[in-house]
């Protein structure tokens, strides 16, 4: 655990940590929910009292679907077109992310719908500017 006030940025803290692999949410010492991804205080009861915390970076897949072209930010023009879902994080905040390991294609997310939820592992994309929280199909 690490006191997220004494980081001169939580979002700082956190794209530091992406660029290691190590994925960073804040818990709440109020409530004790977690904050994903990090700010300076909770997102459920806006207490400023919060710690940093390690993610397993194991999360279930909830729903997927692909991007229509062009990509909803410049940064992910050079990788469109991808797969985005839903997924929970073993810790339990859900989560908006890029999905790899399955093709935007229409027969590849039918497969994947037919299977239902499916673990995921979160893994660091570097872009251009910022690295990025994606999930890759785990086997
Ligand atoms: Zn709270």
């Amino acid at each position: 655990m690490q006191d997220v006030a004494e980081q001169p940025s939580a979002i700082r803290w956190y794209y530091e940590g992406l660029g290691q692999n190590v994925f960073r949410a804040v818990s709440c010492r109020s409530c004790g929910k977690l904050t994903f991804p990090p700010t300076g205080c909770c997102e459920h009861c806006g207490s400023w009292e919060v710690e940093g915390v390690e993610l397993s970076g194991e999360a279930t897949l909830l729903y997927a679907t692909h991007n229509i072209t062009p990509a909803c930010h410049p940064r992910f023009e050079t990788i469109a077109p991808y797969v985005y879902g839903h997924l929970r994080l073993r810790e339990g905040p859900i989560v908006q992310a890029i999905i790899l390991g399955v093709e935007a294609r229409p027969e590849s997310l039918r497969a994947l719908f037919e299977r239902g939820p499916v673990p995921v592992k979160a893994e660091t994309l570097t872009m251009e500017d910022l690295p990025v929280i994606a999930f890759r199909l785990a086997g």
